[in-house]
């Protein structure tokens, strides 16, 4: 952990360092640029929290811009949930931007690059360029259109923009080096034709250029002085480069762009190709499924924007690319819940308790302090009576000596409330326990300050009134991959790792204070774990999803190590 802390610094070095080689401080300016082709993930977090809290530090506007080059995958559907995703992490940004904001900067600059002659059309199909890209270790071989005139090129350019050729007829070229040792330095392509409507600029361009080219010139448009991005762009570097130093002007800001690690989740996918499959293929209901790792699947199962950037605090930024247990991410989330969720009682499994030596018809409320971390404490009203629900698993007709639950002859303590005796079962014919029968001691009530009342037994258990219970639906999640790294066999697809078992929904018993929690409320059902409320709740029914257990595994595996 503490080498990882560190070097969330080495950013934040290069930053310094610039600064006190003379670098004006008021020229910082940061950006977070998705390419709005799917939700963001919890990899992304990391991303955000890293510009947005450079912005922070260093008080400097971040720009959220959205790499918008590809209108096939594209969609406004993806720029809202990203906005929306970003804002829910608690960032704001400077300007929102668009790369397509800039295609006709980026087409005027194309021209000129052309009239310099560094920049070609190219008419071969997709298949013969690549073929002659060479390999790493062999040069690559120029294209028979390689030294068309200027002339014959803006023409052809032109006409391109205009609409006069089909997809595939010709792209346009950057005239760089075919045997250059970086194959991204041979001759890239910057435009490709497309007649496909755009999400902003509808269909004013059939043309429309590559990521490449237009990534780092935006960066550049926009006057970001430090464009981060992840080790895959390490080797496009030397080609942004060489874009700018075509248009590069002296008097403004260069961006330095400088790489960091993805960060990959265990037992699970980020990269929104393999997301946008899960989708598609129906492993989940939607992207913001509360079992994927997208941002806004986070916040539905109950993760709070505290716990995400805490995690990316946490992990900091690295420098090489490592597998983070995905037991962290529930360790963040349980340490912000337990602080802020109030806690009730449900059950999930339901066994019957009668009570039989406590008045039939009586309800009595009880005082029920609503969390322990608060200050000053608060407190509910839970109504007890003669017939409760435990779960039923916490009963036992035998058990030895380290059973601390119910057992018949055993005493336990009701949370919040009384000391109760398991006396007899009653079962059906198949030898099923259908109810627990029990007597209680009327001056055992917690908080009711007789000798008593504070008196110890081995267990508490959390329990509900059956009259008075409300019941609810809970979807309990496991890992949406039965294996750590599914994308780790390159044999395998992914998709053959899924845990057919990582939902299973179930109707639990939840105290009446729940009746009217509304979606996106958090709460921990004690000695359970914590739950949200899911927004497929209705007047009739509430949904909770399970977010994680109380069980700290995270901790577990540290002190193992
Ligand atoms: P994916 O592979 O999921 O499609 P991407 O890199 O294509 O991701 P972008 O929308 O281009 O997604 O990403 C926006 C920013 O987030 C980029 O700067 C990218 O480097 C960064 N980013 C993407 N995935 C991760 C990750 N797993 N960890 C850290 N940063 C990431
Ligand atoms: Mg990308």
């Amino acid at each position: 952990m503490a080498e990882e802390v560190k070097s969330l610094n080495f950013i934040e070095h290069i930053i310094e360092e610039d600064l006190r080689g003379g670098f004006d401080k008021n020229n910082l300016r940061f950006r977070f640029p998705p390419e709005p082709n799917g939700y963001l993930h919890i990899g992304h977090a990391s991303s955000i929290c890293l510009n947005f809290g450079l912005g922070l530090d260093y008080q400097s506007p971040v720009n959220l811009r959205f790499d918008d080059t590809n209108p096939e995958k594209e969609e406004r559907e993806f720029v809202d949930a990203i906005k929306r995703d970003v804002e829910w992490l608690g960032f704001e940004w400077d300007k929102e931007c668009y790369a397509s904001d800039y295609f006709q900067q980026l087409y005027d600059w194309a021209v000129i690059l052309i009239k310099q002659g560094k920049a070609y059309v190219d008419s071969q199909d997709a298949a013969t360029i690549a073929q002659q890209k060479g390999t790493p270790t062999t040069p690559g071989s120029d294209s028979p259109f390689r030294n068309r005139s200027v002339e014959e090129n803006l023409e052809l350019f032109e006409k391109m923009k205009n609409g006069e050729f089909q997809a595939g007829e010709h792209v346009l070229r950057a005239k760089i080096d075919m045997a250059h040792q970086n194959m991204l330095m041979r001759d890239p392509i910057m435009y490709r034709i497309m007649h496909k409507e755009h999400h902003r600029t509808g269909n004013d361009w059939c043309i429309y250029p590559m990521y490449d080219w237009t990534h780092g010139e935006s960066d550049y448009i926009e006057q970001v002085s430090h464009s981060f991005c992840t080790l895959e762009f390490a080797m496009h570097r030397e080609l942004y480069d060489w874009f700018l130093d075509q248009v590069y002007d002296t008097n403004k800001v260069r961006p330095k762009q400088r790489e960091f690690a993805r960060r990959n989740l265990s037992h699970t996918v980020v990269s929104k190709r393999k997301l946008l499959r899960l989708v598609q293929e129906g492993v989940v209901t939607g992207w913001d499924d509360p079992r994927m790792p997208t941002i806004s699947g986070l916040r539905r199962r109950g993760y709070t924007p505290e716990s995400i950037r805490n995690f990316a605090d946490t992990i900091g930024i690295a420098k090489r690319e490592n597998l983070i247990d995905v037991s962290l991410l529930e360790f963040c989330a349980r340490e912000h819940l337990n602080k802020i969720a109030p806690r009730v009682m449900a059950v999930l499994d339901p066994i019957k308790v009668v009570i039989t030596n406590y008045p039939e018809g009586q309800i009595e409320e009880l005082e029920a302090e609503n969390n322990p971390e608060e200050d000053p404490l608060t407190y509910r009203k839970v109504p007890f009576s003669r017939e409760i629900y435990i779960e039923r698993e916490d009963f036992r007709e035998e058990a030895n000596r380290k059973f601390f639950r119910l057992k018949l002859g055993g005493e336990v303590r009701l949370k919040n409330a009384y000391i109760i005796k398991a006396e007899s079962v009653v079962k059906d014919e198949d030898g099923h326990i259908t109810e627990v029968h029990c007597t209680y001691d009327p001056l055992s009530r917690s908080g009711s300050g007789t000798p008593e009342s504070t008196r110890k037994v081995k267990g508490t258990l959390h329990w509900v009134s059956v009259a008075k219970a409300v019941p609810v639906e809970v979807r309990l999640y496991d890992r949406l991959f039965s294996v750590a790294e599914p994308e780790e066999d390159k044999e395998k697809d992914f998709m053959d790792f899924i845990n057919p078992e990582s939902l299973k929904v179930t109707t639990a018993y939840a105290e009446p204070s729940l009746k009217n929690a509304q979606p996106e409320e958090r709460y921990q059902f004690q000695r359970l774990g914590y739950f949200c409320v899911d927004r497929d709740s209705t007047e009739e029914k509430i949904v909770f999803n399970k977010t994680v257990g109380l069980r700290d595994s995270w901790a577990k595996i540290e002190n193992k190590s």
